[in-house]
């Protein structure tokens, strides 16, 4: 008997799909895939299930479900580069990088998820990105039906965007990162966030240990780390991206908003808090409709959650209110961070 896709997803809905193949190695990840391919029916791919939202309706859905493990540790030319299974789980990773003394990801503990989804929406928090430390990755290339790598160039990186969140379609089997020895220090402080939690200032260097025990402090008062304990943790993290506008656009949002500026290719521009839209747009935190198991986290305004017994399609119902309400009120679209399958948003 097939297992429905709630039992493999942190949001927990999804019905059940034609078939489950799990892939224990390398190997069998490129033959198994390479198999389901060659049918022309339609498949994806799961790793941690934890930025996946999808519908009851995934009867016609072949899921290729990643549990490749191993990671292979080497010091080259005193650069510490790390080859990891898309198997691995994240924050394990993140775990023996800062038991190992390395530097480069302990900003981003307690995400969720499998290292192979890692450069697919270039996960990043507290400052940090994928994209920092990422050198190149193994891919199965679905044009193609070949192994190709692919190196950050190919993967064309943007804020929790790639080639392959936009389209580009396979299967990463490894991932390569280069992580930096300074002797259990972390990198010049990247997040006031982490500053202000530890009594330390920006640019500063910190025990990499501190780093990770604050950052997981920081999320868990958010529900933004897998805690069966608590019910706002049941959700794909934030649901929206941080919306980024013009610096003429953005100066029609009260001066109240929280405002960072970035630069893009078509010049200055101003990433706004998706977080504060929503509660601005009179959506606050614990926000239900009527008759619906999903809500908004009662920790974190941009988190929905399952209450229990929610359906994909009652996610996606309050993800399109919440549009409508925030594009009515500034003009803003937002846009879904997780990948909804069968539905309308
Ligand atoms: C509580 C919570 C907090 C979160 N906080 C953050 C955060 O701070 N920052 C952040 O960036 N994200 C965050 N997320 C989102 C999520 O953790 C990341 O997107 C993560 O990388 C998803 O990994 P996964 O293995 O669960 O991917 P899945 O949900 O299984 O898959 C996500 C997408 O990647 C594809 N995919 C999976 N594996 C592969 C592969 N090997 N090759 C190619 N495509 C693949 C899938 O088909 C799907 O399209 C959070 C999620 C939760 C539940």
């Amino acid at each position: 008997m097939t297992q429905a896709l709630k039992e493999l997803t942190s949001m927990r809905v999804g019905g059940v799909p034609a078939s489950i193949t799990v892939c224990n190695t390398r190997e069998e990840l490129i033959t198994k895939t390479q198999e389901i391919w060659s049918t022309s029916e339609d498949w994806i791919s799961l790793g941690g299930g934890t930025n996946l939202i999808f519908s009851e309706d995934v009867s016609n859905l072949h899921v290729i479900q990643i549990k490749t493990s191993g990671i292979e540790k080497t010091k080259l030319d005193g650069k510490q580069v790390w080859k990891i299974q898309a198997g691995v789980d994240w924050d394990q990773l993140v775990a023996e990088s800062v038991a190992a003394g390395l530097a480069g990801i302990e900003g981003m503990s307690g995400i969720p998820g499998t290292c192979g989804a890692a450069p697919v929406q270039n996960i990043g928090a507290y400052g940090q990105e994928l994209s920092d430390v990422f050198l190149r990755a193994e891919f199965l290339d679905y044009e193609s039906g070949e192994l190709v790598i692919l190196e950050p160039r190919d993967l064309k990186f943007g804020y929790r965007d790639s080639a392959i969140k936009r389209g580009r379609s396979g299967i990463i089997t490894w991932i390569e990162l280069e992580l930096i020895d300074l002797e259990g220090l972390s990198r010049p402080l990247y997040s006031g966030q982490i500053a202000g939690a530890l009594n330390s200032e920006m640019g500063k260097h910190v025990s990499l240990k501190d780093v990770r025990d604050s950052v997981l402090k920081l999320r868990a008062a958010k529900g933004m780390v897998l805690d069966s304990a608590d019910p706002n943790s049941v959700s794909c993290g934030s649901f929206f991206t941080n919306p980024i506008v013009s610096d003429t656009f953005a100066r029609t949002i009260s001066s109240d908003a929280p405002k960072w500026e970035t630069q893009e290719d078509d010049g200055l521009t101003v990433k706004l808090s998706a977080a504060w839209l929503i509660e601005q747009a009179g959506i606050g935190k614990g926000f239900s409709l009527a008759g619906s198991n999903a809500a908004i986290s009662s920790k974190h305004a941009l988190a929905i959650v399952n209450k229990g017994g929610a359906t994909g399609e009652q996610i996606a119902e309050l993800a399109r209110y919440i549009q409508e309400r925030v594009a009515a009120k500034f003009g803003i679209n937002l846009v879904p961070e997780p990948n909804l399958i069968g539905f309308n948003v």
